[in-house]
């Protein structure tokens, strides 16, 4: 089999077993970057020189036996990671020639473990949005159809591994931009609960919700990646201090007895016929995997969009405060006075998404709205966390779809911000509640991915991993691959 077909899982192996070294497997995924990007534009900056020297370092630990499951894969990161003096933009003008001095937690652990980077992917501006085309680089493309959207935020990383440009990529989910884009994209998308994995380094959006996680093909090579990125760090005062599991190990049990809640709220109107049809499928491989499937109604889910799109404005209208233009950011042009310098150099770095964001969140904050927005949202916030408590005292794992919709034209929904935030209808819950979620690839509706979500109480992702995996050993929809790109 061509290298870019095998998984994570199936390259580490190969590798191990001296059928191909780790500078041959990066080239040859950097060939496909190359022969991709004009046509993708799923990455900001590629990496080659650093790749192959990380690469030939990793045959040297491969070759002494000194390798750790992970030594001389190749992957990708978001443009959100900070990478030591390689450029990470968020996708915006605003960072567009910033060079990290150091590295995301995210990163080092990643690098630590032997991987190679290639290159940081294409992103929505500061990850707000959710097709990709908020990017001050251009938007990405979908590999399924070109004219379509892949999702957003993460929809650079997501293109990447759909067209298997890389195995795996990293990626950040605020609210839903790891799980959209992988529904979108027919690729296999994690979001731990927040805390599990550091957001060091991470440049922040909306600092409650915002949280890393993993784009790959299959569930297993999400828990590889996992595994090593996971943990406790003090740079990261919301990380949690608890032991990392090895995620690979529990993903065989059988799921005998599974207690597996249909979101009812999940299965409305919104949802397009097509898209229900695999969705109901997917959950007839879990009955005969010997899942119990019950419904189970969470009554506050609907608010999740109105109160996440308070929520995260005002996060972000404080996070990116620091963008001034004296202390981060671009600087306009021969300022006047400081009060020119700041409005020209916010007004000229930051794209019209962010700018909506930033005076929503100054509002919702403003002394006479705080109550009314603010505090309103925070407490519907604590609502719809607690329907989700109640629901896991009833089962395991919550499912439903990923997206009302498989992929969307490219320009459909940019005219209009409120269409476009309920493209994340189904997956903000999560966010605001912190738990872990997964997407996995279910099958197709009008020739486009669709995506099955799965939801976990927090710190469950070896649950999720597991019903994922069975549910990958009995289909093979993660393992199609578009035309263009098999
Ligand atoms: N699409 C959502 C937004 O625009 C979520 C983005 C994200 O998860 N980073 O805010």
């Amino acid at each position: 089999m061509s290298l870019h077909r095998r998984t994570i899982a199936e390259l580490a192996r190969g590798l191990r077993a001296k059928e191909y070294s780790s500078v041959e497997l990066t080239q040859s995924l950097l060939a496909r970057i190359a022969a991709a990007q004009p046509a993708l534009n799923a990455f900001i900056t590629v990496t080659g020189e650093e790749a192959l020297a990380a690469a030939v370092a990793a045959d040297r630990r491969l070759a002494t036996g000194d390798a750790g499951p992970l030594t001389g894969l190749p992957i990708a990161h978001k443009d959100i990671f900070c990478t030591e003096g390689v450029l990470t933009t968020c996708g915006s003008r605003m960072l567009g020639n910033f060079r990290a001095p150091y590295d995301a937690t995210v990163v080092a652990k990643l690098r630590a473990a032997g991987t190679v980077m290639l290159g940081k992917t294409n992103m929505d501006e500061f990850a707000m949005g959710s097709s990709n085309e908020t990017s001050f680089f251009g938007a990405v493309k979908n590999p399924w159809n070109p004219r379509r959207v892949p999702g957003g935020s993460s929809g650079g990383s997501a293109a990447a591994v759909a067209a298997r440009l890389v195995p795996g990529a990293s990626a950040t989910d605020t609210g839903g931009s790891i799980r959209q884009p992988a529904a979108l994209c027919g690729v296999t998308g994690l979001k731990p609960t927040y805390g599990r994995v550091s957001r060091y380094g991470m440049i922040a959006f909306a600092s409650s919700l915002d949280q890393a996680g993993t784009l790959t093909a299959s569930a297993e090579d999400a828990a590889l990646l996992l595994t090593a990125m996971s943990g406790f760090d003090p740079l990261d005062s919301t990380s949690v201090d608890l032991p990392v599991p090895d995620y690979t190990a529990v993903l065989e049990r059988p799921l005998t007895g599974l207690r597996v809640g249909l979101l009812k709220e999940f299965f409305d109107k919104g949802l397009q016929r097509d898209v229900e049809e695999p969705l109901r499928a997917a959950l007839a491989v879990y009955g005969k995997l010997g899942a119990r499937l019950t419904e189970v109604s969470l009554p506050n889910l609907p608010l999740s969009v109105p109160t996440y799109y308070v929520v995260a404005p005002a996060e972000c209208s404080s996070n990116l405060a620091r963008f001034d233009g004296v202390r981060f950011g671009h600087r306009c042009e021969d300022p006047r006075d400081l009060t020119d310098l700041y409005e020209r150099s916010r007004g000229e770095g930051f794209g019209a998404e962010v700018k909506r964001r930033i005076m929503t969140g100054t509002y919702v904050l403003s002394a006479g709205y705080y109550d009314a927005y603010y505090l309103k949202a925070q407490r519907v916030r604590q609502l719809i966390a607690g329907d989700f408590t109640r629901a896991f005292t009833q089962v395991d794992v919550l499912v439903g779809p990923t997206t009302p919709t498989p992929a969307f034209e490219l320009g459909a929904k940019t005219a209009d911000p409120v269409t476009m935030y309920l493209n994340d209808i189904y997956t903000i819950g999560a966010n605001l509640a912190g738990l872990p979620a997964m997407s996995i690839p279910c099958g197709f509706a009008d020739g486009l991915p669709v995506g099955l979500q799965l939801i976990g109480p927090h710190f469950a992702e070896e649950r999720l991993l597991n019903a994922a995996h069975l549910y990958q050993r009995e289909t093979d929809w993660h393992r199609r691959m578009p035309g263009a790109y098999a």
